[in-house]
């Protein structure tokens, strides 16, 4: 990085710490857990974080180091005693260690922080399953369908196609219909350190819309030069490092001096797979950009928000636009609870959507059927076999009217079971008298 300004080094050590600890991460994720220690030991070195600590203690742990892995652990819930998450981890190790009386102590500190960790791996489970069949696992099999004789055939390998784009469309790139204070758009540090970058195309279109405005570009974003270090440069997309007057810089917005406060940090949500989100603190201040609540350049240059922007949905941000996908909740219905509820109601909602995804019974039987019917249908239409293909097809007809009955059943079920949860919620929001 350029520049001998106290700013500079200061986003200078913010940036190795991301760095460090990314690599420490991926280190620890590939079980080198030697490597991964010695790279958040330097993160740690260069900015005391809970999560890096309680990751540092992961790692000790997953080396079978249990000793150095409770007091890594214990240091993490000195810095942050609220996160429920850190006690989890420690009940874990007490365990691992036999000492059972102090493991329940602290899985007792970690449920009354948070009563939902009692089922952790249950609900773990089933976000992952919503995750799977909302996340991005649309395949094209534009390919495979050119390659198949039977026309009625090639039309059911699209229709099974474009209903997984369709459930990935729900949710991929679109906008959060939570009222909430937009907790992901407030940042502990620089909102670079969240990959919170500006590409070219995004940066053209915020200028003119600046421009048109009359706002001045050095009161919304910012930019550091970056030299060729490439422990850094590989912390941004290659896109995003632009060339100007022979440096390499990186923009990003900027935060408002206003920082969210205890109390709203408390009603933060999840991340997907029910994890903290490290960079939302007691101290976060908002993005420049947002404007009541919403992104004020989401549209700019016709490109939704900006990349790590759209792609990031908490939990709760999830599995609303999943249930409205499914019509049973519109963004009207939501304004009049708050947002600890709302966040409860996601929660509690998961195990509904992954039932209607996967089903408990029939449901998983018919799915299962479905699919093998097709592998069949495409092997007799591989030999030519007709008399197969067209037994195949009539079964697959069958099925799928089974499947989508069965399937409009459940959601029946779950817009009845969302509207009682929501019926709760609004009570319980409307006598905390705190209506946001
Ligand atoms: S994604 Fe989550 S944090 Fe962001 S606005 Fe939606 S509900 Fe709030
Ligand atoms: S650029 Fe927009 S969506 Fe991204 S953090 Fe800022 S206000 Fe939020």
């Amino acid at each position: 990085l350029s520049g001998t300004g106290k700013k500079t080094k200061s986003i200078t050590r913010l940036l190795l710490e991301k760095y460090y600890h990314s690599r420490g991460a991926l280190s620890c994720d590939e079980g080198n857990f030697n490597q991964s220690i010695r790279h958040f030991r330097k993160a740690l070195a260069l900015d005391e974080q809970a999560y890096t600590r309680a990751h540092l203690g992961r790692a000790y742990f997953e080396k079978g180091d249990v000793e150095r892995a409770l007091t890594e652990t214990a240091k993490a819930i000195e810095i942050s005693p609220d996160t429920a998450q850190y006690y989890l981890q420690r009940s874990r190790m007490w365990k691992e260690k036999g000492e059972m009386e102090r493991a329940e102590a602290d899985h007792r500190a970690a449920v009354r922080i948070d009563s939902r960790l009692e089922n952790l791996d249950t609900l773990r489970r089933t976000l992952q399953i919503v995750e799977n069949a909302f996340g991005e696992i649309g395949q094209d099999n534009a390919r495979v369908r050119e390659e198949v004789g039977d026309p009625r055939l090639a039309v059911i390998l699209q229709e099974m196609g474009q209903e997984q784009q369709e459930r990935r469309k729900a949710v991929n790139g679109q906008s959060c219909i939570v009222p909430c204070p937009a907790f992901c758009c407030h940042f502990s540090h620089e909102t670079l350190l969240h990959g919170l970058t500006v590409g070219p195309w995004k940066l053209q279109a915020i200028r003119r819309y600046l421009k048109e405005r009359g706002l001045k570009e050095q009161d919304l974003l910012a930019s550091i030069a970056i030299g060729e270090d490439k422990k850094v440069l590989r912390l941004f997309p290659p896109d995003h490092v632009l060339a100007e007057k022979g440096k390499h810089r990186i923009y990003f917005p900027k935060r408002t001096r206003k920082h969210i406060g205890s109390r709203l940090w408390k009603t933060r949500p999840m991340g997907r797979g029910y994890s903290e989100i490290p960079w939302i603190t007691g101290k976060s201040r908002a993005c420049t950009f947002l404007s009541k609540g919403r992104c004020s350049i989401h549209n700019e240059g016709g490109d939704p928000a900006l990349s790590s922007c759209k792609e990031f949905l908490c939990l709760t941000g999830f599995v609303f636009l999943i249930l409205h996908y499914y019509g049973a909740v519109d963004r009207d219905q939501l304004v009049n609870i708050e947002m600890a509820e709302l966040n409860r109601i996601a929660v509690e909602a998961s195990p509904r959507i992954a039932e209607i995804m996967l089903g408990n019974g029939n449901l998983t039987a018919t799915e299962q059927e479905l699919v093998k019917t097709v592998a069949r249908i495409m092997e007799a239409d591989k030999s030519g076999d007709a008399t197969r293909v067209e037994e195949g097809l009539g079964q697959y007809r069958q099925l799928r009217k089974e499947r989508d009955a069965e399937q409009s059943q459940k959601i029946m079920f779950l817009k009845a079971d969302l509207k009682n949860l929501m019926t709760a919620a609004r009570r319980v929001s409307r006598r905390a008298g705190r209506i946001q």
